[in-house]
């Protein structure tokens, strides 16, 4: 009979090494998390790269609460709608980088990624281009862990283990566009959609190199075919910018996003569908898009997402993150040098810190976490930086000092 904690099945987690070493979370505010013991930790990560504005602002835990007691959520199929749900719409289609933007929600991330892929490959079946399935994924990629999103996974562990999910999918090297043109030039008239993010976030945080999307664009546009940017980690401001496609200069067909957009107060997601693929799904003749999520347009989550968007805006954390960015980037440079420092990668208030030797990556990870510092390692090789934006340019540096000092232990 399993004790207590072994009823819980930890996401991501190997189980047999977990019963009864869990590390319990009670409180949050700002950057900062309390366990059920007291101690006190700074979150390095967000959680996972969620809690922009930072934790216990009650501002949305008001709005959130006032929508529940009043209309909780129904459903918004068909033509039934909730006042935040109309209202979160317009406003995300105020900010998104594609003009003229209609919205999805979803329930999070790995839902807006299926969401996307659905909307691209039903464009083209509603063209009659019935051929076109294909979608082009990067390699490191993540895109979440629903039926696409393991299909279009680029971290080979996770796209592994379970048989083949969907076979109309290549991948190419993230950060080479020649490769792409080349799957291009062979298949071209069968992709549907070329999905990445602008910054690979889970697979180890790597920034695109220069040009690099404005030639995807460009080669999307060449071959006609769709671009799903995957904002999920990027959008709502951790690179400074409303999204990471502002910043790269470039107009995707459809925007994938979840987690920032609420700051994880309450799960929920939007697809950002530019006119392109709007316009083909909502024509007549078109029929019922089947598509959709019980929580689709969740009437509190709707209302938590738009008092996070009232902080970002009242609090200009963009310019936040943007004042920061040079202090993360001149932090983790300077570890550069350090015998167990492979290479450190940063764009935004997002870095990494590869490891020379993999395996140490726990190990930092235990010794860090001892240190009062929460973060987590990714792939197996690298550390994850990206704090609330609220975090102060002091707590940033001080969390550089302890993580310099641990990198040194190392040796
Ligand atoms: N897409 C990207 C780029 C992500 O980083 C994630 C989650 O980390 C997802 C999709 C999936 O989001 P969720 O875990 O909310 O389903």
């Amino acid at each position: 009979m399993a004790d207590k904690a072994q009823r819980l099945w930890h996401p991501f987690a190997d189980m047999s090494r977990i019963p009864g070493h869990e590390l319990v979370l009670a409180r949050g505010e700002g950057c900062w998390l309390w366990d059920d013991v007291g101690r006190r930790y700074l979150d390095v990560t967000a959680g996972l790269w969620f809690a922009n504005v930072g934790h216990g602002r009650a501002e949305i835990a008001d709005a959130a609460a006032a929508q529940l007691r009043s209309l909780a959520a129904y459903s918004i199929f068909d033509r039934y709608a909730n006042e935040p749900a109309l209202a979160l719409a317009d406003r995300l289609a105020a900010i998104a980088p594609i003009e003229d933007a209609a919205v999805f929600f979803t329930s999070g991330g790995s839902d807006s990624v299926d969401t996307a892929a659905k909307m691209a490959r039903r464009y083209w079946q509603l063209r009659g281009h019935t051929e076109r399935t294909v979608i082009v994924a990067r390699t490191n990629a993540y895109h979440g862990m629903h039926g696409f999103g393991t299909a279009l996974a680029g971290i080979p562990g996770n796209a592994a283990g379970w048989g083949q999910i969907m076979p109309d999918v290549l991948h190419v090297p993230h950060d080479d566009h020649t490769a792409l043109a080349a799957v291009f030039a062979q298949h071209g008239t069968k992709i549907a959609a070329v999905i990445g993010e602008p910054v690979i976030a889970a697979g180890g945080v790597y920034p695109p190199v220069e040009g690099y999307w404005k030639q995807v664009r460009a080669l999307c546009d060449e071959y006609d075919t769709l671009l799903i940017a995957d904002e999920v980690v990027t959008g709502y401001g951790r690179l400074g910018s409303w999204f990471a496609s502002d910043l790269f200069e470039i107009r995707p067909d459809l925007v994938t996003t979840a987690k920032g957009l609420t700051s994880g107060y309450l799960p929920l997601g939007a697809v950002l569908v530019g006119p392109r693929v709007r316009d083909e799904l909502w024509s007549a003749g078109a029929g019922m898009f089947r598509h959709g999520y019980t929580y689709s347009g969740h009437a509190a989550a709707c209302a938590a997402a738009l008092s996070n968007l009232d902080i970002l805006e009242h609090e200009d954390l963009a310019a936040q993150v943007r004042r920061l960015t040079p202090v993360l980037a001149a932090e983790l440079d300077s570890l550069r040098g350090l015998p167990a420092v492979r290479e450190v990668r940063h764009v935004g208030l997002l870095g990494a810190v590869q490891l020379a030797q993999p395996e140490q990556t726990d190990t930092l990870v235990a010794r860090l976490r001892e240190r009062g510092m929460l973060l987590r390692g990714l792939v197996g090789h690298s550390i994850q930086i990206s704090p609330p934006f609220v975090i102060t340019e002091t707590e940033l540096r001080k969390f550089a000092a302890v993580l310099a000092e641990e990198l040194t232990e190392l040796g």
